[in-house]
């Protein structure tokens, strides 16, 4: 079995936490399943968030009993105090216990510090005095958010996209965190489904002491999956080297990881979908890309105002327009039978 400890958080579990954005779009007795499941098989990390609907109440109704036997994670939005305070009072209702093992500020713009006029990281340290929190985290997709946050001395982990197709500043970012002693949760550690060989992903994730990858699961395959990685780890062979050399070749660069912090846009184009759809097409085909619904969705690109909001709150630094239309050409070909 494969256990690692995060960072100086003491919190040693596992290396395969278990990533609760996707229950949100299953029913309740099937997330209380899935996550009862993923317990008895050995995961013992979870990670939730306010901003995530019902899957902290549905990951409340699953832990009943086990509190003491795993850890979570949860996250919060807030920009002020009131409402970090309101947050974390809402997050322990709903996961039915009275304490957090990891709060963390949700993707922040930029890194909370005492002094800096938000209140946000005096309430944190006031949580953890009152023992409502047991340690303070932030998650990010900015690197430069990330970066400060690592200099700071300020937090025990860090939540940052980590996956196959890390860049070099990525990759740095994992050894500069390691050397803060400092946890790193790895998210979209499948890079939100564009990576489909989930042994390759967690062949590269092991290679890294320091870090917990964070898999979102949302079907029972998928958790068996990971599961039976619990005790027979998968290592990094030549076979797994040459897939992740292909999909490097293959996606790196301009590609949408569908976070969706460029939206909202103004004309409701569902960009975290639309600029991937034909990368997904290709690499991970299912109907629903190609119902009228979806179809409607992707047409809707033809309305774009070009108005360059999105483009400017990309953490990718993504041309997000010429992206959709990219897409949308696409998206038409293979509506039409041509060859893609
Ligand atoms: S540029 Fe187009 S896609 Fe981007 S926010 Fe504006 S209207 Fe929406
Ligand atoms: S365009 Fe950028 S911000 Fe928008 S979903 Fe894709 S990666 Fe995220």
């Amino acid at each position: 079995m494969a256990n690692m400890t995060l960072g100086s958080t003491g919190i040693c579990v596992n290396k395969n936490g278990f990533g609760a954005l996707p229950i949100q779009r299953i029913s309740k007795e099937a997330a209380v399943c899935l996550i009862r499941r993923a317990y008895e098989g050995g995961i013992t990390f979870f990670d939730t968030a306010r901003s995530y609907t019902d899957s902290e109440v549905k990951l409340g109704e699953a832990l009943e009993g086990i509190r003491d036997k795993v850890y979570v994670a949860t996250k919060t939005p807030a920009n002020n105090a009131e409402d970090f305070w309101k947050d974390l009072e809402t997050s322990l209702r709903n996961l039915r216990t009275d304490y957090v093992d990891i709060f963390q500020f949700h993707n922040p713009s930029f890194c909370p510090k005492p002094g800096d006029g938000t209140g946000l990281y005096e309430a944190m340290l006031e949580a953890k005095a009152q023992g409502k929190i047991r340690h303070i985290g932030i998650t990010n997709h900015r690197l430069a958010v990330a970066e400060e946050a690592i200099e700071s001395g300020l937090y025990e982990t860090l939540q940052f996209p980590f996956c196959y197709l890390a860049t070099e500043k990525d990759l740095a970012l994992e050894e500069k965190c390691r050397k803060a002693g400092m946890g790193f949760l790895a998210m979209k550690a499948l890079s939100g489904g564009l990576i489909t060989n989930s042994r390759a992903a967690y062949a590269f994730e092991a290679q890294y002491d320091n870090v917990l990858p964070i898999w979102g699961i949302q079907r029972e395959r998928e958790l068996e999956e990971f599961l039976s990685y619990v005790n027979d780890p998968p290592e990094m062979t030549e076979e797994l080297l040459a897939v992740i050399e292909h999909d490097r070749k293959e996606l790196l660069g301009e590609f949408c990881r569908g976070c969706g912090y460029c939206m909202p846009c103004p004309v409701d184009i569902e960009i975290n979908n639309c600029a991937r759809m034909s990368l997904m097409i290709r690499r991970a085909p299912s109907a629903a890309q190609l119902t009228p619904e979806m179809q409607a969705k992707m047409m809707n690109i033809k309305n774009c105002l070009h108005c360059g909001q999105c483009k400017s709150k990309c953490p990718y630094g993504l041309d997000t327009p010429a992206l959709l239309e990219k897409n949308l050409k696409d998206y038409e070909e293979i509506l039409a039978g041509k060859e893609y």
